[in-house]
């Protein structure tokens, strides 16, 4: 009677972990404020980035998510790190030379008043244009036939990606990646492109592919445009990611 009670006890008690398990598998999967707080800090400045290119959150608010977000960026990326501590940076376009960038002597970049949390609407031109030979403008090299390749200029944090863009959306950008560099705090915009094969939280070294040059975004589309890459860099000063010239570097091949 004793040996009876006390094996169906132990079985009641077997029984008990497994339900609470599945109990707490269900309500994590549930609960949509406990699925926020596993995604990490990359996958929420792409949410961030969203609501600041579509103007839905005040700069102050933004400039002081972006702070936290950074320094946790920081936390999490560099105890992995094998990057390179350098200044320099790459091309981004490989086997097209510097003068495939627009303008004269770096005349494309022009900050007027450029603000990174005037988002969509912002002014001026901070980046630079990257011209690739595609007359007919079908995005692909006349002379090779093929699509060109963007690569990242340094090593970063893929922190934001859209992938969807198709005419008649108001998306300067179109398809666009944003990397970021927790180690110089710096921000790395390539845009107009047509594939992109990185994702959101990935970790991407110096020379690796990011996608192809593309027609996406809103003036990047019609005919009147040639077929290029545009191509940013941001310092953050405390969460505020401020334009810098990077066309000496560029103009060197990126050293
Ligand atoms: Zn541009």
């Amino acid at each position: 009677m004793t040996r009876f009670q006390s094996s169906n006890k132990k079985r009641r008690v077997k029984g008990f972990p497994l339900f609470f398990s599945l109990f707490l598998i269900l309500f994590f999967l549930l609960d949509p404020s406990l699925h926020f707080s596993q995604i990490g800090p990359a996958l929420e400045w792409h949410l961030l980035y969203s609501k600041i290119r579509d103007g839905l959150i005040s700069k102050e608010e933004a400039q002081d998510k972006l702070k936290g977000l950074e320094s946790s960026l920081r936390h999490d990326y560099l105890k992995n790190w094998r990057g390179v501590f350098d200044d320099s940076i790459g091309f981004p376009l490989p086997g097209y030379p510097p003068n495939a960038i627009g303008g004269k002597g770096g005349s494309g970049y022009r900050i007027q008043d450029y603000d990174f949390f005037d988002g969509n609407q912002h002014k001026g031109h901070p980046g630079h244009d990257i011209f690739i030979q595609d007359k007919n403008q079908d995005g692909l090299d006349d002379v090779t036939g093929k699509p060109v390749e963007v690569v990242s200029v340094c090593s970063g944090i893929v922190v934001s990606v859209n992938l969807n863009w198709s005419p008649p959306s108001s998306l300067r950008g179109g398809n666009y990646v944003w990397i970021y560099d927790p180690v110089k705090g710096r921000y790395f915009y390539y845009a107009h492109l047509n594939e992109i094969v990185v994702q959101v939280g990935q970790i991407v070294y110096r020379g690796d592919r990011l996608g192809t040059v593309g027609r996406t975004g809103l003036n990047a589309y019609p005919k009147k445009s040639p077929t290029h890459l545009h191509f940013a860099v941001h310092q953050s000063m405390a969460g505020y990611p401020k334009p810098m010239n990077p066309y000496q570097k560029l103009k060197r091949g990126g050293h």
